[in-house]
């Protein structure tokens, strides 16, 4: 029995994840993401933070993120924090 081929790591999908909400992701590693998104409950409620965030206050800030229950903050967390970083040098 083989397990399942996961080549996209769960600390790679925390940090992909904003490109992927901001439209910024390449189709073809868009589909990789969806595919991990599929097998791993871990990196779909990570999503599901980062969607509802948008959903509610329209943009991430930070105080929405120290709203999120604390298991969900790290991994959320440390990509806002690398999203934001992102997004004031650009
Ligand atoms: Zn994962």
């Amino acid at each position: 029995m083989t397990p399942p081929v996961d080549d996209f790591p769960c600390n790679e999908f925390v940090e992909l994840v904003t490109d992927y909400l901001d439209g910024a992701m390449p189709p073809t590693e868009a589909r990789r993401l969806e595919e991990h998104l599929a097998i791993c409950g871990g990196c779909r409620s990570v999503l599901e933070q980062f969607q509802a965030v948008i959903r509610l206050s329209g943009r991430l800030s930070e105080a929405d993120v120290d709203a999120l229950p604390p298991a969900a903050r790290e991994p959320v967390m440390a990509a806002f924090r690398e999203w934001a970083a992102d997004r004031r040098s650009r």
